[in-house]
């Protein structure tokens, strides 16, 4: 069965036709112009459905999208101003009335999470704690294979747990919030206090070098990101900690750094199952996410 998958993000909608078997064809990218608001948006996504309708045999439509979901209304319940209108929208409702389809949503960072999921249960991505580190912090937690999604589909704001009382302000409007520490702009943002001129990339080959002060630099973000790590690890015990989002790009030796620093000061107990790593998936997970959701969603509403 093919589906019409889209990954609707704040810059840019990543779209193609998929399987249920996670292939992936046609992988296309559009500007989200989400300043023109969710009411263009949603007739954006129908107008791309109808065109990918001309060459394929399209089922239904599978979405990943930023914003608070609610998957089984296929509602979205909050988004920021950036796709002003976008609240309370109920994106399936309308969809399946204009394409005669079946259509499915969830946030991308759960999106995120269930492509990164291991479809085997005994498999060790079955307890999975995945974290987008970009711009800023998000989290989704995959209990016993299923997405946690809390009472109002708002679990997972990992990016605000505190880690400092009284530290930096953040965009929530509260003071030290973990992605005003651990986030991969916190860490460009202090690259560039030392010198403006700085990239990612050139700094972490400092780094790796053994430049001292590069060195200290680096140590103390990833010292935050580990504490705020630690404190997920104790509460959820999870087997396996994914990272994705921005950060995911600087590779294996990143991977390796993290879980030095987590495992540093972890309780033993907690060590023995977990793995830690990057993302798989890349920049694919989420509309891997979005066609597993699909099947989740329709499996729940007896439709298969
Ligand atoms: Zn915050």
């Amino acid at each position: 069965m093919l589906l019409a998958v889209f990954d609707i993000g704040g810059t840019n909608i990543k779209y193609g036709v998929g399987d249920s078997e996670g292939y992936l064809v046609v992988e296309k990218v559009t500007s989200t112009e989400a300043f023109k608001g969710g009411g263009k948006l949603v007739g954006r996504i129908k107008t791309l459905t109808k065109d990918l309708q001309k060459d394929w045999a399209i089922e239904g439509v599978a979405i990943s999208t930023a914003g608070s979901i609610d998957s089984k209304a296929g509602k979205v319940i909050y988004a920021t101003e950036t796709i002003p209108g976008y609240s309370g929208m109920n994106v399936k409702q309308i969809l399946e009335t204009e394409l005669q389809l079946p259509v499915e949503l969830e946030n991308d960072v759960h999106c995120g999470a269930l492509g990164e999921l291991s479809k085997d249960v005994s498999s060790d991505a079955h307890n999975l704690l995945f974290l987008t580190i970009g711009t800023g912090i998000g989290g989704s937690l995959a209990l016993n294979g299923q997405i946690h999604k809390g009472s109002t589909h708002l679990a997972g704001a990992i990016g605000h747990m505190n880690l400092y009382p009284n530290g930096r302000l953040c965009l929530c409007g509260q003071r030290g919030c973990f992605e005003q520490y651990a986030s991969a702009s916190r860490l460009e943002q202090k690259i560039q206090e030392v010198n403006p001129q700085q990239q990612l990339p050139a700094f972490m080959e400092k780094v790796k070098c053994g430049d001292n002060a590069s060195v200290k630099l680096f140590h103390e973000w990833l010292d935050d990101l580990a504490l705020g790590l630690q404190s997920l690890i104790y509460i959820w015990n999870p087997d396996s900690v994914v990272i994705g989002g921005g950060i995911s790009a600087q590779g294996k030796w990143l991977e390796q750094e993290i879980e030095k620093a987590v495992f540093r000061n972890l309780l033993d107990p907690f060590k023995e199952k977990l793995t830690i790593r990057l993302a798989k998936n890349g920049n694919r997970s989420n509309l891997l996410g979005a066609i597993k959701n699909y099947e989740l969603q329709q499996v729940r509403r007896g439709a298969k």
